[in-house]
């Protein structure tokens, strides 16, 4: 079913004033997200947090049922926590990681979970090594073969970025979870830009854990995320910092973990940004993810071919199959002035600096990056509002 246009705008307040292309920093969220949240936090105001959770338990519940059917699996495969980073780094840290063990990362792999390589590479002896792109720039499947199939030691973890944050690339999550399989290593996949603009079944990509975003393509709240890992593998990993959510105290030297994967919530949260995220999975499903992704990859093809037309501005993009975020830099321009044109012009985008892909952006010696990301509710005059603005020097 094609997406109604003016109905998502319609439920999209900030539409009518901006021409939002941050979707990648911070999409707009829906009115039924933001009335979730704002109903909540007035009802504990009336009635008390606790009698408020109490009173909303049901719509914590589906907010878990909601996410494990946008992703094809349980509910009990889901945790939510505040942040992308705090679900990835959960599962990465619930490792025991030793001296020569390896993890298996990509080129396009984001800022926070390279630090966590760096520190646990230096904490414990073990290695990370980088799997080539191919021709095309996405994560090269044959030499990640190659590297499961080589003889330096044991791999203990493949964590790679589905879409990186400064650009159009898919990386080929599904190849990578077949040979995750076939070579009985977990995978740990960063989906925060790919969840909420394109169908993700875990089944399907074949990982074992994935991380992802509220606030992002998925239009939820600030101040979520979520996990979403295999069933054995949750009762397998002891999560690295634990409190009463996830443990029960059960004699005075003894506890026991949940055998779900909230073992790796907290126990305190925002339950009105939770149950936001619900209703922004549901709004998700309802607009249907494959049309989604089809908009979205209609209005980036348009925005890579209109600014490509322009000789001032150079498209970045790299990757076979390509989704909603665009870069691309003005010829003699910083990123940051450009950014701050089109701010002025009422069009918002953000620069992706070179620190928050640092192997990406050295291997091919780029600094910061205008990034454009577009989402279903955008439409072709914000797209050429947008070129025209961005090919202006502005003299
Ligand atoms: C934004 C982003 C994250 C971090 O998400 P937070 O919710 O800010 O923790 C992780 N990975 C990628 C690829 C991102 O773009």
């Amino acid at each position: 079913m094609p997406i109604d246009l003016e109905r998502v705008r319609a439920d999209t307040p900030g539409c009518a004033d901006i021409i939002h292309l941050n979707n990648a920093g911070a999409a707009l969220p829906p009115r039924p997200v933001t009335r979730a949240v704002i109903d909540h936090l007035e009802r504990e105001a009336a009635i008390g947090g606790y009698e408020a959770a109490a009173e909303a338990a049901d719509a914590v519940e589906r907010t878990y049922e909601s996410i494990a059917r946008m992703l094809s699996c349980a509910p009990e495969e889901i945790a939510v926590v505040d942040s992308a980073t705090r679900a990835w780094d959960m599962a990465f840290y619930a490792f025991d990681f030793r001296r020569g063990d390896r993890i298996l990362t990509g080129v396009a792999e984001y800022a926070s979970n390279y630090l966590a390589f760096l520190q646990v590479a230096r904490k414990t002896g073990a290695v990370i090594e980088t799997i080539p792109d191919d021709a095309f720039g996405q994560l090269d499947l044959g030499a990640l073969e190659e590297a499961l199939s080589s003889d330096r030691g044991p791999v203990r973890l493949i964590a790679v970025t589905h879409v990186p944050t400064n650009g159009g690339l898919v990386n080929p999550a599904a190849g990578i979870g077949r040979l995750a399989r076939e070579h009985d290593v977990p995978f740990l996949l960063d989906a925060c830009q790919s969840a909420g603009q394109m169908p993700l079944d875990v089944q399907t990509l074949g990982c074992t854990m994935l991380s992802a975003t509220g606030r992002k393509f998925l239009r939820g709240p600030r101040g979520t995320g979520f996990l979403y890992i295999d069933r054995a593998w949750a009762r397998r990993l002891e999560p690295p910092l634990i409190d009463m959510r996830a443990a029960t105290w059960t004699a005075l030297d003894r506890f026991e973990l949940r055998d779900d994967a909230r073992r790796f919530e907290s126990w305190e949260k925002n339950v009105a940004a939770h149950i936001g995220l619900g209703v922004a999975a549901d709004y998700a499903q309802e607009v249907g993810l494959d049309a989604i992704r089809g908009r979205v990859g209609y209005l980036a093809t348009r925005t890579r071919t209109r600014l490509e037309a322009s000789p001032r501005l150079l498209v970045l993009d790299k990757g076979l199959a390509k989704c909603g975020i665009v870069t691309f830099v003005h010829i003699g321009e910083e990123p940051a002035e450009t950014r701050r044109r089109l701010s002025a012009a009422g069009i918002n985008v953000s620069v992706s600096p070179r620190a928050s892909t640092r192997l990406d952006m050295e291997e091919r010696d780029l600094d910061d990056v205008v990034r454009a990301s577009v989402h279903y509710y955008n439409t072709e005059s914000e797209i050429e509002r947008l070129a025209q603005v961005a090919e202006d020097r502005g003299a």
